[in-house]
């Protein structure tokens, strides 16, 4: 039988190189019979793990289902559609491989930023979580109201008979969400609508009219946000249902304004009079999608982004009346939140929440519970703090992957979170502590300032822009291959021994790299583990390099050529370590490692020039 490749993420990332390997996935549904003069078909592949949604252009020979293709050209289509240009059909089989979940961008960020957690494929824990139950303030979990709405649809006989109106949609027309693009016409998308707006009207004098819009999930984990104008407004406002499976198509596909939404598409649609919407039935669309942002990637996120968090709680203080700037009078609420992000085992990051207004009489969680926040929106006020907004989601329990793996830290931490050992991205102002505040961003010569008597009680940290200037060529550790453990293990005959999970059949290789960086104002030595060396690398991970470096002496100073000089946004933690002689010295963490967002970096060198009052 043919084998599969593991190639799905790595193609979903762009990489080129992947075609040269001509991988070879599995063909487990054709959507779109292929009819006369059409010159495209739509597929689902796997390689056994992952699977994803893919277009064959102008297909030469129909695959069939289960057919096992190599993919001899492809390119990446949008953010979760791949093209294949070229391929050939390798081996026609009767079942599927392997139980392959359906691949999220996601799927890589909470693979790449768990550092407790992560393994390669087995871990991708985002792509599972939106197929997962997830029950609200501890309701049992129900039929969606969107499935019951679909079925008293067809059980009444019609009685919306808005959504029969036109012909009657079918799944064989259905295109990925992520597939459609302002050039493509006549799609036809089948989606639940997971988030509702109210209608509102505008009145602006010349013009008026009413609008209300809706986010939407295919089954391919395609996102997209639509919004519904005047007439179609007032149309379907009250047929359609959150929760809901609809066809959807006669929309007009345009650029998205991201102020809105919170949504990776590109597009989002616009609905008016050419509207056309029906009733779907059975579904294997999950009930909602999170888009989580780990702790240890929140600093890079744009301030008032809108984001989706998951963390323990380590601290609720009480509800207390609060005055706004506006003389409005509200109520809010802190919560010390803190998460397992951290590449470093024996830290944590910690962040500060405030919830607002009304949602603070409904908490329904206490210290030491695992929440997820869906829609809280970042500031930098006192470094970063998270705040409620009117569509904020709060979820106190839930099955998904995500949920459980923080419970289940949180259980091997019953002792509790000591305070020195946080990461904390919140810094609650002090004046007598005025050089503990959070610096945005900082120079080299800043953490050379930095003293031991400095660091003895809590991490400084720094946010820098540096070159990498040189990285030492011993890259990598042989590490223990359980997910929560990475420690290095010893060879020992054909197995290995890891000193906190025994004997073990195999080992990983983690990066574990020390290596310079440097500004206009000086070097520094630093460390780096797995996941932040990994952005150094291209994300290729220390496996992949070890087993390019044995087959090609040329790779490694290829490898390390290239990487020299790369300019990244490095997040640099101080801490007191003790030396063999007994003397107290610093030591430097690079913790994470961003690609430089050079949008951002410009908003904050203007907002620096404003604090200077030009
Ligand atoms: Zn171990």
């Amino acid at each position: 039988m043919t084998k599969l490749d593991r190639c799905i993420a790595s193609l979903m990332q762009g990489n080129k190189a992947m075609d040269k390997h001509s991988p070879c996935v599995q063909v487990i549904e054709v959507r779109q019979q292929q009819k006369a003069g059409e010159k495209k078909l739509i597929v689902t592949i796997s390689d056994g793990v992952h699977s994803c949604p893919a277009i064959i252009i102008k297909p030469t020979q129909k695959p069939d289902k289960f057919s096992v293709i190599k993919i001899l050209e492809s390119l990446k289509h949008t953010r979760d559609i791949l093209l294949i240009v070229k391929y050939t059909i390798e081996e026609t089989l009767d079942t599927m491989i392997g139980s392959p979940k359906s691949y999220t961008s996601d799927s890589n960020v909470s693979e790449s930023s768990s550092s407790t957690t992560a393994t390669g494929t087995s871990n991708s824990s985002a792509s599972r979580s939106s197929s997962s139950n997830v029950s609200e303030h501890r309701k049992p979990v129900k039929k969606s109201a969107g499935v019951e709405a679909a079925d008293s649809f067809y059980d009444d006989g019609g009685m919306s008979s808005v959504l029969q109106e036109g012909e009657k949609m079918t799944d064989d027309q259905v295109a990925p969400i992520t597939s459609i693009g302002p050039y493509e016409q006549n799609w036809v998308i089948k989606a639940r609508i997971t988030q509702k707006s109210d209608l509102k009207h505008w009145d602006k004098g010349t013009t008026k009219g009413c609008l209300f819009s809706i986010e939407l999930l295919d089954e391919w984990n395609g996102q997209i946000r639509a919004t519904f104008f005047n007439d179609a407004a007032k149309k379907y406002v009250n047929v359609l249902k959150e929760g809901g499976v609809y066809f959807f198509s006669g929309g007009k596909v345009k650029d998205a304004n991201k102020k809105f939404t919170t949504i990776p598409h590109n597009y989002e649609i616009t609905f008016d009079r050419t509207a056309s919407i029906q009733a779907a039935k059975e579904t294997a669309i999950p009930e909602g999608n999170f888009n989580f942002t780990r702790f240890c990637d929140v600093a890079s996120v744009e301030e008032n982004a809108i984001v989706d968090i998951i963390g323990v709680v380590k601290q609720l203080s009480e509800v207390k009346d609060f005055t706004t700037k506006n003389n409005r009078k509200t109520k809010r609420c802190n919560v010390t939140l803190i998460d397992n992000s951290s590449n470093d085992p024996n830290s944590f990051f910690q962040v500060d929440l405030t919830i607002w207004g009304d949602m603070c009489d409904s908490i329904q969680f206490n210290e030491g519970d695992v929440v997820i926040f869906k829609n809280v929106r970042k500031s930098n006020y006192n470094g970063i703090s998270l705040n409620t907004v009117n569509n904020t989601r709060i979820i106190t329990r839930s099955s998904i992957p995500e949920y459980q793996a923080l419970a289940e830290w949180c259980g091997d931490h019953s002792s509790g979170f000591g305070d020195e050992v946080a990461i904390k991205l919140t810094q609650r102002q002090t004046a007598a502590n005025s050089t503990k505040t959070f610096k945005r961003k900082n120079v080299i010569q800043d953490i050379k300032n930095t003293n031991v008597e400095d660091v003895m009680n809590d991490a400084l940290t720094f946010y820098l822009r540096a070159y990498v200037s040189y990285i030492k060529p011993d890259l990598w550790y042989e590490a223990c291959p359980n997910e929560k453990c990475h420690r290095k293990v010893q060879q020992d005959g054909d197995r290995y021994v890891c000193n906190v999970c025994g004997p073990v059949p195999s080992c990983i290789r983690q990066y574990k790299a020390t290596f310079a960086i440097t500004d206009w104002t000086g070097k520094q030595w630093c460390l780096g583990f797995n996941n932040a060396v990994l952005e150094i690398f291209d994300k290729v991970s220390a496996d992949e390099m070890c087993e390019k470096a044995n087959i090609d002496t040329q790779y490694m100073p290829m490898v390390l050529s290239r990487a020299n000089w790369t300019r990244f946004v490095f997040y640099i933690r101080v801490t007191a370590d003790r030396a063999q002689n007994n003397e107290m010295k610093l030591k430097y963490t690079a913790s994470r490692i961003y690609n430089i967002d050079y949008a951002t970096e410009a908003k904050s060198i203007l907002s620096t020039i404003k604090d200077y009052g030009f």
